[in-house]
């Protein structure tokens, strides 16, 4: 099965990706979830990316959480008071002497926001090695107020959380190529969730939300509203007269907002297989840093972004064997 994902990987992240199809609707569909990476199409660490997403679209669906993103912080924000733990938030940390005495400390940080942190009490060679790290392209969030559901042309769609936004998969790679290039796109990839059609919580009767954003140089601070609105108006005619009200973050401010997004790069660090491989440092335990007791636990380690919670998992499985010699529970996730 491996052999098989890593052959379609190649294939797809190469020349060679339309060699298979002789019609639009597939590629396009794969280029979509691809596209997520944030990256050139095609690519290795693109198709690798997408043909991931897709089997896990296929085997268990995309969930949206119930009331929104923000109930995952707050179940796991409930376990750790039911452990005991206490939990303060609100207080950026520049400096690790900010932080009370501890035995292990697990950082969700950029690379950055270690350099800052502890840059001067690191050893040259991985001080280098953060400052060296790269990181990608931003995104532009455009949210929407709407009067109701939107008017999708393509039957099905209305019943999908996510949706791509682009057209056929040259239209895709266009785009994609155009945001590598260090230009915003006329006709930009759009991910849409339309979360009230699942959940009535998220929105008062006869009002729906639409979250959805697209891909910009880093730091960006192009406003791509008008972008956006177009692309959905082209894929759902009467999308501009159900906009009740929208709002934008730009890559720049999602940069201000989370001091991870570097540029705008939600991802903390680019896709590509360089990046996938040097997530900070080449290591076998890449979560570990040279200060003792001190991990890094963010998107910018192994396996990258999204909401998986491994990271997290890695580094605290490494700082209970190294710091409390405790053997490492076995979770069935590794
Ligand atoms: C618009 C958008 C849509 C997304 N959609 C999806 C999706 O559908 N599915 C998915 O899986 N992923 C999605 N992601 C990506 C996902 O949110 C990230 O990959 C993930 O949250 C990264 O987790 P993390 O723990 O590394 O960092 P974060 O979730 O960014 O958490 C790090 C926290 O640390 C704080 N912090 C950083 N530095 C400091 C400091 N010095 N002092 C104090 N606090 C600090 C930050 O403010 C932040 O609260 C999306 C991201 C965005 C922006």
């Amino acid at each position: 099965m491996a052999a098989v994902y890593g052959l379609r990987t190649l294939e797809q992240g190469s020349g060679l990706w339309n060699a298979r199809f002789r019609e639009e609707l597939a590629p396009a569909l794969l280029s979509g979830v691809a596209a997520h990476a944030i990256s050139h199409l095609p690519s290795p660490a693109a198709s690798g990316a997408g043909l991931m997403l897709g089997a896990l679209g296929h085997a268990g669906g995309w969930p949206i959480p119930r009331g929104g993103s923000a109930s995952i912080a707050a179940a796991l924000a409930d376990d750790i008071r039911a452990h005991g733990g206490v939990i303060h938030t609100g207080t950026p940390i520049n400096r690790l002497e900010q932080l009370p005495a501890a035995r292990a400390t697990l950082l969700d940080v950029a690379p950055r926001g270690l350099l800052g942190m502890a840059g001067d009490a690191l050893p040259t060679h991985y001080r280098r090695a953060l400052e060296r790290f790269r990181y990608g392209n931003g995104s532009c969030k455009v949210d929407f107020i709407l009067s109701g559901p939107v008017p999708w042309q393509a039957a099905g769609l209305s019943d999908a959380g996510t949706v791509h936004v682009g057209g056929t998969r040259a239209e895709l790679a266009r785009s994609e190529n155009e945001v590598s290039a260090g230009r915003h796109p006329e006709r930009p990839y759009v991910l849409v969730a339309q979360p009230s059609r699942f959940d009535p919580s998220r929105a008062p009767v006869g009002r729906h939300i639409l979250w959805t954003y697209c891909h910009v140089p880093s730091g960006s601070t192009k406003d791509m509203t008008s972008q956006v609105v177009a692309q959905l108006e082209r894929f759902a005619p009467g999308f501009r007269d159900l906009v009740v009200e929208s709002h934008v973050i730009t890559a720049a401010e999602l940069a201000e907002y989370n001091r991870n997004y570097i540029g705008g790069d939600f991802s903390a660090g680019v896709m590509d297989v360089r990046g996938l491989v040097q997530r900070p440092v080449v290591s076998p335990v890449p979560w570990r840093t040279p200060l003792l007791g001190v991990y890094l636990c963010s998107s910018s380690t192994p396996p990258g972004p999204g909401v998986t919670g491994m990271p997290g998992m890695h580094a605290a499985k490494y700082a209970l064997k190294d710091v409390f010699r405790l053997p490492v529970p076995d979770l069935g996730l590794s």
